[in-house]
């Protein structure tokens, strides 16, 4: 587009914050007024993700008297909530989530994931914006469907402007006690050291415009260099999934670059790398034809930003959270292998070298890297013996088991976001194997603290 001086690519926005503040309905709400206006809009529904054109923010904002033009050509929000989608969405070390949304229940305030959620995006660096959900749950609200904020704030009694104003207040206080300077958005003048909160209903939409307005604007000041396109391809798995009539497909956000179908490519695997080409490329079918089940569009290639299915063979041991290489033209395949389990490596890097430890598994490999992280945090310090991607099974149970002689309170399995088979639990019983299951790390940690003390005890 000859209007955009600069080459930037849409910025790529997680979604995170504790369960049930509204997270699921939030990104519906943005995408549900998109689908009445959308038709000719042009939205599409990606994997994953939902892409929406410049020219939609615009149409969304205008009351809020925006500038007629956009430097992004869109923006790409990833659709699966939570920190999963958030630490898998990183390359090397390095994030590839440009921009956050922490979304917070303006009746209940920070609550536990909440305050993960914001550590997980301190330590990465991630800049953010506070949604302050569910306004509208105010008592005596009057809706003001999809309005600015402040323009549905001049619409409220004296009662809920005050009880606004000190619940607004109080979330702030709650900031500022995680050491986090915080303000409403329009009031906000030294954006980058104080963080922005935007009052929200995912119900009526208030706040939707500004809190849409504020990501792109905000994106596009601060990010330029971040956002300048590069043809070089950059690319992470952001999801492993088998697929009725296509069998395991990943699904991937590629941040830069294009991608062909035909490419051959280089995935992480748990045990080895996966050398592979690709087969198809695909995404959904736009909104409108979305129910129709399990119709994909193809496509020869795709440019970046975007997110993609993408069918190969051998995708089976592809490891979500890391990164996706293509092998271009007189490139090396073992050169590319190698840096493939690079993201692995550093993982394995962590264990323990006594041999002493618990057994640690993850959903994926982010999830699993935030937890080793914190589990050798200073106030935390519990060695980890081994690690594992995926269910927990009778082998790792086995593995766990080994510690029974030495340590038996290491013979335990901290299992972060995964499920336990049955097989498994029964060995665990049979063999005085502990597992401990959460979706929060800090419960993870209470948990096994508390069954330390027992033990000393
Ligand atoms: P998530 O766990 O963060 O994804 O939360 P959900 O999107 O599933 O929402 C949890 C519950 O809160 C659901 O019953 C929603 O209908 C409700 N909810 C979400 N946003 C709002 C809001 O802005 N206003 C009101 N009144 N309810 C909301
Ligand atoms: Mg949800």
């Amino acid at each position: 587009n000859e209007e955009r001086e600069e080459n930037l690519r849409s910025p790529i926005c997680c979604i995170m914050g504790h369960v049930d503040t509204g997270k699921t309905k939030l990104l519906d709400c943005i995408r549900g007024t998109h689908v009445q206006e959308g038709e000719a809009g042009g939205i599409t529904q990606q994997i994953g993700a939902t892409y929406f054109p410049a020219e939609n923010i615009l149409e969304r904002t205008k009351e809020l008297k925006a500038d007629a033009k956009l430097k992004v050509p869109g923006l790409l929000v990833i659709d699966t909530p939570g920190h999963e989608s958030f630490t898998n969405l990183r390359s090397r070390g390095s994030n590839l989530c440009d921009i956050a949304i922490l979304v917070v229940d303006i009746m209940h305030g920070l609550e536990p994931q909440t305050i993960e959620s914001l550590n997980l995006l301190r330590r990465r660096n991630t800049e953010f914006i506070v949604a302050l959900n569910k306004v509208d749950r105010l008592f005596g609200w009057k809706k003001c469907k999809n309005a600015p904020i402040r323009k549905a704030m001049k619409q409220q009694s004296v009662d809920v402007v005050n009880e606004f104003n000190r619940r607004v207040t109080e979330v702030i206080t709650q900031f500022k006690e995680q050491g986090l300077n915080t303000e409403l958005y329009y009031k906000n003048r030294e954006m980058g050291e104080t963080f922005s909160i935007v009052p929200t209903s995912a119900i009526s939409g208030e706040g939707i415009p500004d809190l849409l307005l504020l990501l792109v604007k905000w994106a596009e000041k601060s990010m330029v260099e971040k956002l300048t396109y590069v043809d070089k391809v950059q690319c992470t798995v952001l999801e492993v999934k088998v697929i009725e009539g296509h069998g395991t497909t990943i699904d991937v956000v590629l941040v830069n670059g294009v991608l062909h179908e035909g490419d051959q490519i280089v995935v992480c695997g748990t045990q080895e790398p996966i050398v592979t080409s690709i087969r198809s490329l695909l995404t959904p079918q736009p909104l409108k034809e979305i129910r129709v089940k399990g119709t994909y569009m193809h496509h020869k290639e795709v440019k970046a930003a975007q997110c993609i299915k993408i069918t190969a063979q051998g995708l089976e041991h592809a490891v979500a959270g890391t990164a996706l290489h293509v092998i271009g033209p007189g490139e090396d395949v073992e050169e590319a292998k190698k840096t493939a389990m690079e993201d692995m490596k550093s993982v394995m890097s962590r264990i323990d070298k006594s041999g002493e430890g618990v057994y640690v598994q993850a959903s994926t490999l982010g999830s699993l890297e935030a937890l080793l992280e914190f589990l050798k945090s200073p106030d935390v310090q519990i060695p980890v013996r081994g690690i594992g991607i995926g269910p927990v099974h009778k082998k790792d149970i086995m593995k766990a088991g080994a510690m029974l002689e030495k340590r038996k309170e290491y013979a335990t399995v901290l299992a972060f976001d995964v499920k336990v088979t049955t097989e498994a639990r029964e060995l665990a019983d049979k063999m005085g194997v502990k597992i401990f299951c959460a979706d929060i790390i800090y419960h993870l940690f209470d948990q096994f603290k508390v069954y330390i003390k027992g033990i000393k005890e």
